[in-house]
C-alpha cells in the first residue's frame, strides 16, 4: 500500500509530456468554443504517424541505424507543414505536440496549411558533414512519397538548416524525377530559398512584442528603446531575436546558450556575442560580461524573458522566481502548463508560442507561394508582408483573449480551433 502510494507520488510530481500539453492546451479552448466532443476527438489526435528504421554507411565504412520521425498531425487548412529536429533526444511524444503546435500556429497566422514535424535521433554535432548528407538523403528517400509541395512540407527546426533542406530538396527531385522547389522551406536562397526566411522567426517575435508595447498592453514597457532582455538559447531564433531587438534600441542584458550564460546589466552587443561565439566556439568568458548559468538566466531581474531553446524550459520552481513582467515564448513549448499557471497567477504575461514564433512558418509560406509561381520577392518585400500578418495575428489573438475573459494563449488556441472547425465543418466529413 505503502509502495503504490509514493509510485503515484512520483508519477503524479512527473512533467506532462509535450504532446499531452498540447492536449491539454487543445482541450481547454475546445470547451470554451463549445466544440463538439466528437470534432474533438478528430482535432486532438495525428492523422498519420511515420516511423522510420532506416541505414547510414558512416565514414568508419560501418552501417548505423537510425530512427526518424514524420508526424502529420492534420490537413484540414492544407498541406502539412513544419520542421525536422535533429536531437540524441528526439522522441515520438516531442514530434507529436510538436506537429500539434504547427496546425495551430498555422491557423492563428491564417496560412493555407496543416500541421507536422519531423525528426531524427541523431547527434549532429558528432557526425561529419558527409555523414549528415548521407542521413539527410536516405530519410528523405524513406519520406519521398510522403512529402510533396501539396502534401506535407518540410523546413528547419533544431540542429537543421538551409544545407540540410537542399539535400532534401535534392533528394526528393531525384526520386520523383522532378525539379519541385516548393517541397521544402527555408532552403537557400540561390535554389528557390526566400530572402528573410532566415531570420523570419527572430523578426516576426520582435514585431509582435513591438506590437504589444505600442498597443499599451504590457504593463510598465512603453517603448522598445531601453527596454531589458534576457534570451535564452542564442540559436537561429534567439540570435535573430536578439540583434533585431538591439538594433532597435533594446537592451539585451543577459543571452544564454546550452552550456550557459552571460550577464551584464549595462546591456550587451549581439552582434559582437556573435563573433566571440565564432572565435572560441562557446559563449561563456565573453570579456564584457560575468559567466552566470542557466537558472540564474531565467531568474534575471529584466522586463521581458525570451525563451528560445527547447521546450519545458520553464518547469519546476524556477516560475516562482522569474523577475521579468513579460515572457516571449519564441521556443516550441518552452513553460509547463504548472508553471504557466504560477506565471498567470503572479500577472506575468505570456506571449504564447504559436503567436510569438510564427514568423518562420509565415515566411515559409511566403517562400512556398514564390516558388509555386516561380517568383522571387525583395526582402523588404517580405519583411512588410510579414509585419502586416504577425500584427494582425496578435490583434485577433488579443481580441479572442478579452472576449473570453483568459490569458492569450488560450485566446490564440480558440481563435485557432474556431478557424480549423470552421473549415472542416464546411468540407464535412467524407462518409
Ligand atoms: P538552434 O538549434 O539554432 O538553437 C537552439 C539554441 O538553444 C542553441 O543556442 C542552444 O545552445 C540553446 N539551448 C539548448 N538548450 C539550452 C538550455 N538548457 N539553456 C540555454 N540554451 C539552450 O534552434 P532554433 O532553430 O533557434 O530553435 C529554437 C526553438 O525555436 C525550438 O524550440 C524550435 O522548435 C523553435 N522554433 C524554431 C523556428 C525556426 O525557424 N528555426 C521556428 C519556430 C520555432
Amino acid at each position: 500500500m505503502a509502495e503504490t502510494k509514493s509510485v503515484k507520488k512520483k508519477e503524479s510530481s512527473k512533467l506532462p509530456t509535450p504532446f499531452e500539453v498540447s492536449m491539454m492546451q487543445v482541450e481547454k479552448a475546445a470547451k470554451m468554443l463549445k466544440v463538439p466532443s466528437d470534432i474533438l476527438n478528430f482535432l486532438k489526435v495525428p492523422q498519420r504517424i511515420l516511423r522510420l528504421e532506416f541505414p547510414v554507411i558512416m565514414d568508419s565504412g560501418k552501417i548505423q541505424m537510425f530512427k526518424g520521425y514524420r508526424v502529420q498531425h492534420n490537413n484540414v487548412c492544407g498541406p502539412f507543414k513544419g520542421g525536422i529536429r535533429y536531437h540524441p533526444l528526439v522522441g515520438m511524444e516531442e514530434v507529436k505536440a510538436l506537429a500539434s503546435w504547427m496546425t495551430w500556429k498555422c491557423a492563428v497566422a491564417e496560412l493555407p496549411f496543416g500541421g507536422g514535424k519531423g525528426g531524427v535521433v541523431c547527434d549532429p554535432k558528432a557526425m561529419s558533414i558527409k555523414e549528415l548528407e548521407r542521413m539527410t538523403r536516405r530519410f528523405t528517400k524513406e519520406l519521398a512519397n510522403n512529402i510533396g509541395p501539396d502534401v506535407d512540407i518540410p523546413a528547419p527546426d533544431v540542429n537543421t538548416n538551409p544545407q540540410v533542406m537542399a539535400w532534401i530538396q535534392d533528394t526528393y527531385n531525384t526520386h520523383h524525377y522532378n525539379n519541385q522547389t516548393g517541397v521544402v522551406t527555408g532552403k537557400p536562397v540561390e535554389i528557390g530559398g526566400s530572402l528573410g526566411r532566415n531570420e523570419a522567426t527572430g523578426r516576426g517575435g520582435f514585431f509582435v512584442i513591438n506590437h504589444a508595447i505600442l498597443k499599451g498592453h504590457l504593463k510598465g514597457i512603453s517603448q522598445i528603446k531601453g527596454t531589458s532582455f534576457a534570451v535564452q538559447g542564442f540559436g537561429n531564433v534567439g540570435s535573430n531575436f536578439a540583434k533585431i531587438a538591439f538594433d532597435e534600441g533594446a537592451k539585451i542584458i543577459a543571452i544564454s546558450q546550452v552550456e550557459g550564460g552571460i550577464y551584464n546589466p549595462e546591456g550587451l552587443d549581439p552582434h559582437k556575442v556573435e563573433k566571440h561565439i565564432a572565435k572560441t566556439g562557446t559563449i561563456l568568458n565573453y570579456k564584457d560580461a560575468k559567466n552566470i548559468d542557466n537558472t540564474a538566466l531565467l531568474a534575471t531581474k529584466c522586463d521581458v524573458l525570451v525563451a528560445a531553446a527547447l521546450e519545458n524550459a520553464i518547469r519546476g520552481r524556477i516560475a516562482k522566481r522569474i523577475k521579468a513582467s513579460v515572457v516571449l515564448e519564441l521556443a516550441n513549448g518552452p513553460t509547463t502548463p504548472k508553471s504557466d499557471a504560477i506565471l498567470k497567477e503572479r500577472g506575468i504575461t505570456v506571449i504564447p508560442d504559436i503567436l510569438a514564433n510564427a514568423g518562420g512558418v509565415t515566411v515559409s509560406y511566403f517562400e512556398w507561394v514564390q516558388n509555386l509561381n516561380h517568383d522571387s520577392w525583395t526582402e523588404k518585400e517580405v519583411n512588410e508582408k510579414l509585419y502586416f500578418r504577425m500584427t494582425k495575428a496578435y490583434d485577433g489573438v488579443f481580441v479572442n483573449a478579452k472576449k473570453y475573459k483568459t490569458d492569450l494563449r488560450t485566446g490564440a488556441f480558440i481563435m485557432a480551433i474556431d478557424r480549423v472547425v470552421k473549415t472542416l465543418t464546411l468540407k464535412g466529413f467524407y462518409p
